[in-house]
């Protein structure tokens, strides 16, 4: 018997709002006026939509409709959407200053339940909270495809013995953990050397599936460069694994090439995009061609045109199914996920 063909998913996508229509989400003005949310609003076509009161709606909205687009042309069947928790300080109160942007559990789950069948929930949940674990066990109950970290900017040291606990339950449960590393230009960095895709080691030896976001790359010319920490782990942790994300934009294209050369680490990643990072395909034209580079760069969806670009420079199939493989047990069939 032929086995099931897996969903095309994209592992990386994040929600965002600024508490518009009572979502509880923000993003401080500093960086919601700050040119490259200026550049990120305008490519999503929801420049002014915070001047009439539906900055939240217009963003999720799109965020569907470019789901919905992928789908419709075969490229991908659903995303990953993300949470995003406040920083805690070590103490494990919230932190008092350097708070950028929030997004709530409670409504991105709403989110996913309104986008059924083109949304699975990663759960955002800080290993410093007080009732940390009591909070994951309530997302996982509620249907959470993976947990969520970004360690550098939310004060998140994998090494604390907090976070032992959640990596056990993670385990257990076989809830992927998706983390941040490598550089990080969205938002502030509070604690750089938090990146290195090494301190996840604790988290690997015992037995979650981590995909490491960005394996590890640099973003920025001063970024530390970890692909090389990246790429040994994945060989050595069956249970080690890399995502996509963000690597078709000028900080990361540069990246494609020498990752897909790495042998026993390329059917390890994840296909992933970032969203709402808008990919081009002009960062490796050289390598597409330029008929090639004007024919995808005309895709008008974001998701759309990073699968495109990505088959395009030869990510094997494997990496684009991967998620399927790696996402809570039940979860495609709790959120209608079809291929
Ligand atoms: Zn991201």
């Amino acid at each position: 018997m032929e086995p099931a063909r897996l969903p095309v998913l994209d592992v990386h996508t994040h929600l965002a709002g600024i508490g518009q229509g009572d979502t509880g989400c923000f993003i401080v003005p500093k960086k919601f006026d700050a040119l490259l949310y200026k550049l990120m609003r305008w490519k999503m076509g929801i420049y002014d939509a915070h001047k009439h009161g539906r900055l939240d709606e217009a963003y999720r909205e799109r965020l569907e409709r470019d789901v919905a687009s992928a789908a419709e042309h075969g490229a991908l069947s659903a995303a990953v959407v993300f949470a995003h928790d406040r920083i805690y300080a070590d103490s494990g109160e919230i932190a008092a200053t350097g708070q950028e942007l929030y997004v709530p559990n409670e409504y991105l789950f709403q989110c996913c339940e309104r986008a059924k069948g083109r949304f699975v929930p990663a759960m955002s949940v800080h290993p410093y909270r007080k009732d940390a674990l009591d909070e994951c066990h309530k997302w996982i109950e509620r249907g959470a495809g993976a947990l969520k970290w970004l360690p550098n900017s939310q004060n998140m040291d994998p090494r604390d013995k907090r976070c032992a606990p959640i990596f056990d339950l993670l385990a257990a449960k076989k809830i992927p953990l998706i983390s941040h590393t490598g550089g990080e230009h969205t938002v502030t960095i509070i604690r750089p050397e938090l990146g290195n895709p090494e301190l996840l080691r604790p988290a690997l030896d015992r037995g979650v599936n981590v995909i490491m976001a960005h394996c590890g790359t640099a973003s920025g010319i001063f970024d530390a460069h970890w692909m090389p920490v990246f790429c040994g782990l994945a060989r050595k942790y069956p249970n080690c694994f890399g995502d996509t994300s963000a690597f078709n934009t000028p900080g990361r294209a540069r990246w494609n090439a020498r990752i897909l050369r790495e042998e026993g680490v390329v059917e390890k990643l994840v296909h992933g995009s970032d969203y709402p990072v808008p990919p081009t395909a002009w960062w490796v034209c050289f390598r597409l061609g330029w008929r090639k580079t004007r024919e995808i760069q005309r895709i008008w969806g974001f998701l759309e045109r990073d699968v495109r670009i990505k088959q395009a420079l030869g990510f094997p199939e494997v990496v684009f199914t991967n998620a399927a493989r790696l996402l809570a047990p039940g979860s495609l069939e709790r959120w209608s996920i079809k291929s």
